[in-house]
């Protein structure tokens, strides 16, 4: 078959797999449209630092070996597969950044003759293009279940982003989605070792003289797993390992698989979940100030931080010209940047009028409902969805 065909066919389910062009910009997946319809394994995303690139997203080989519930390349299912060689692979895509088709690769695989097998497949691959045909672009690897240290390493090495995917957020969950993946020593060690890698070694046998960030992404509400669940594991890999961010993939059945009647899960809760996790990551929130329902779950009406401003802020507006940056970004409306401009604009005068706000980035609207200026509430009264 011929190699652009073997491409559309490895990249025909890689919605699912969310990277760096999901999540930041919208509700649900797939926000971004493909550059080309007939070349919709090729997306534009967001690199980490917001430059914008169009990324290859693909696998090197939709043969897996591994039978998780809810993958559509689980070993079994009767659907047309396709494999490239690492050699052959590497050219491809040299082939399509020369002409600028692709500027960066996100690269996975199914497991073909076991994880250290095919690590060392994907390592071969990211290695040539480095090494032989001097791709000097954005890389992100996945890290395989069953990966070897020193696989890690070398992933690390060439890489700009590493990825393990945990799916589910705890043993007893992923044993509901995946039941032959060992979390604590397929998934969880490796994130492991990439935080002891990167805080013991130097990086400078890595291709750029830097470390890589990591990522996990999770398929939220796959194993009826509580959003509480997910953040827990979540606020504790920021925490204990350094990971750069989680994804969440809302579950939706794949037909021919043993979650084919499960029902789809409301994109909006992937939404929520990364709302709620840039809270905890980037706002200085705590697990247990998240508005969490009795079942454990974020209410899909409204967004996490509203919610909590709703509660905490509404009776008790923040004065603007008096506030610390962790209560700035307690307020909807104010990110890290606006929090930042409010202070610097604070050393030249006080602000005393909504439309100031505005022309320091605020969401204006949203944030009148929770601030004092120069003592008095905004004469601006939005309304709240
Ligand atoms: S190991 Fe990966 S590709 Fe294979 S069935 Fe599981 S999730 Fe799918």
């Amino acid at each position: 078959m011929e190699p652009i065909a073997r491409l559309k066919i490895l990249s025909d389910q890689m919605s699912l797999e969310p990277a760096e062009e999901h999540c930041s910009t919208g509700i649900g997946r797939g926000v971004l449209k493909p550059v080309n319809p007939d070349d919709h394994f090729i997306h534009p995303a967001q690199m980490p630092g917001g430059k914008q690139i169009l990324l290859l997203k693909t696998l090197l080989t939709s043969a897996c070996e591994r039978d998780c519930f809810y993958c559509p390349f689980r070993a079994g299912r009767d659907f047309r597969r396709a494999t490239f060689k690492p050699e052959e692979f590497a050219n491809l895509f040299v082939s399509l950044a020369r002409s600028n088709a692709a500027q960066g690769l996100f690269l996975s695989s199914g497991v073909a003759g076991g994880g250290v097998r095919t690590q060392d497949q994907l390592l071969d691959t990211a290695d040539i293009l480095r090494s032989k045909l001097g791709f000097r672009g954005y890389i992100h690897l996945k890290i395989m279940p069953g990966a070897e240290k020193a696989q890690v390493e070398r992933a690390m090495q060439l890489a700009n982003r590493v990825s393990v995917n945990l799916e589910a957020p705890n043993t007893e969950r992923l044993a509901r989605l995946a039941p032959h993946k060992i979390f604590l020593e397929e998934l969880l060690r490796p994130l492991r070792w990439i935080d002891e890698i990167r805080r013991s070694s130097p990086p400078n046998k890595s291709w750029n003289g830097r470390w890589p960030s990591s990522v996990t992404q999770f398929v939220a509400g796959g194993s009826d797993e509580s959003d509480l669940e997910l953040l827990t594991t979540t606020a504790w890999l920021n925490k204990n390992v350094n990971l750069q961010r989680a994804y969440f993939s809302a579950f939706h059945p794949i037909p021919n698989t043993p979650l084919e009647n499960k029902a789809a899960v409301d994109p909006l809760r992937e939404h929520r979940l990364y709302q709620a996790s840039f809270l905890l990551r980037d706002y200085g929130f705590d697990l247990e100030e998240l508005p969490f329902s009795g079942t454990g779950n974020l209410p899909l009406p409204s967004d996490p931080k509203l919610a909590w401003a709703q509660i905490n802020l509404a009776e008790k507006p923040l004065e603007v010209n008096k506030a610390e940056r962790r209560e700035l970004l307690r307020i909807p409306g104010i990110g890290p940047k606006g929090a930042d401009a409010i202070l610097q604009a604070r050393r030249v005068g006080k602000l005393r009028d909504i439309s100031t706000l505005r022309k320091l980035g605020i969401v204006a609207d949203r944030a009148a409902p929770f601030v004092l200026l120069d003592g008095h509430r905004s004469s601006y009264q939005p309304v709240l969805l």
